[in-house]
């Protein structure tokens, strides 16, 4: 028999690939992922005990997943003319579109730095990967990226709002006009809406080539894997044909249903997690040669001299965040903190003003 090896077979741009990092946390006060650092109050732990103690884990979930869709779209207030379309994360999301568009030589366009899954997510479908920098504050150079998106025609361009690493929201007219401008799919990523408040779901309706993304993860339940896409009928019944059956486990469909019929204790989460933001803004503003960017996610990118040294004494001292120094050229020295409980911030403040003292 032939012996074949996997460099024969994977094609080239996947061997040069370099899998998705995803740091040890064992221990470790994990301010790296963007996680929501509370639990679910011991009520609704015990309900989803409840409900999930009889699941019928041998039956093929609901392929639908009507009640969850049907609870989603009046917690998060979808409007009823546009479709919802369901991922295992809204990476599958991402994916998902980018293979319905990935003819031969497609583009797919987005800025930089921006969310690393959409260039890995490029590369595995084969799309064309354009990056435009941002300006050096992070906000959207709208004359470079109308000329690229008269220049490329890609086939579609993905923004994140706020956009990740960096926290803040773009522009509303800016990105109003780039919609305009696109010759194709405009995706709308809100993983980080809410701590962010502002959105484009209401403006659905006014452009035909516009979908609007969201997560439930930073919201709270990143164990569930649980993404939506929101738009029109004509788009999603074309992208339903690439979701694969009962890509929504059955515990995922029943939890999240569940919980999302007390989004209140959600969203007052997420309200203590702003108070926490404005509270490490304020901190971090204090410290001599550290510069934060403002941000309307639940994490701080900040700038400090020998960031990657910072970062593994911070990882000395139990604290993961996320080291972006040398991911990009607009983030040398950057590092990234999610926002934790009131007390793990004071630990990462107290350890950081220690280090950055020395
Ligand atoms: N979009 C953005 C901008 C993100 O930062 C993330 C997570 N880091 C995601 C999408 C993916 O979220 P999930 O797959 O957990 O829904």
């Amino acid at each position: 028999m032939a012996l074949t090896l996997p460099d024969q077979i994977v094609r080239q741009e996947i061997l040069a690939l370099s899998a998705y990092h995803i740091s040890p946390a064992q221990d470790m006060i994990k301010l790296d992922a963007m996680e929501n650092p509370y639990q679910l109050p011991p009520f609704l732990n015990k309900e989803i005990s409840r409900i999930t103690a009889d699941v019928c884990i041998n039956r093929y979930p609901d392929p639908h997943a009507t009640a969850l869709k049907e609870t989603l779209r009046t917690t998060l207030s979808i409007p009823a003319e546009m479709d919802i379309m369901l991922g295992n994360g809204s990476d599958e999301i991402i994916q998902i579109i980018m293979l319905a568009a990935a003819k031969p030589g497609a583009k797919l366009l987005t800025v930089e730095p921006g969310f690393a899954m959409f260039r890995m997510i490029a590369t595995f479908t084969n799309l064309e990967y354009i990056g435009i920098p941002l300006r050096s504050d992070f906000s959207l150079d709208t004359d470079t990226m109308l000329t690229a998106l008269r220049h490329h025609q890609p086939a579609i361009t993905f923004l994140a709002y706020p956009n990740n690493p960096s926290g803040n929201l773009f522009d509303t007219g800016a990105l109003e006009k780039i919609i305009e401008a696109s010759p194709g799919l405009v995706v709308i990523d809100e993983a980080y809406h809410p701590f962010a408040g502002k959105s484009f779901i209401e403006k659905l309706a006014d452009y035909p080539n516009l979908l609007v993304m969201r997560t439930l993860s930073k919201l709270g339940l990143a164990g569930l894997r649980l993404g939506l896409l929101s738009g029109r009928p004509e788009w999603l019944s074309q992208l339903e044909k690439l979701r694969l059956p009962y890509n929504i486990n059955v515990i995922t469909q029943l939890v999240a249903t569940r919980v999302m019929q007390h989004y209140d204790v959600l969203q007052q989460q997420a309200e203590a997690i702003k108070q926490t933001r404005t509270r490490l803004q304020e901190f971090l503003a204090t410290l001599k040669g550290v510069e934060a960017y403002p941000s309307d996610a639940n994490f701080i990118l900040f700038r400090l001299d020998d960031a990657s040294r910072i970062f593994r004494q911070l990882q000395q001292r139990g604290i993961l965040v996320k080291n972006l120094d040398n991911s990009h050229s607009l983030l040398k020295n950057c590092l990234r903190v999610t926002v934790g409980t009131p007390e793990e911030s004071d630990y990462f403040c107290n350890t950081l003003q220690d280090l950055v003292g020395k």
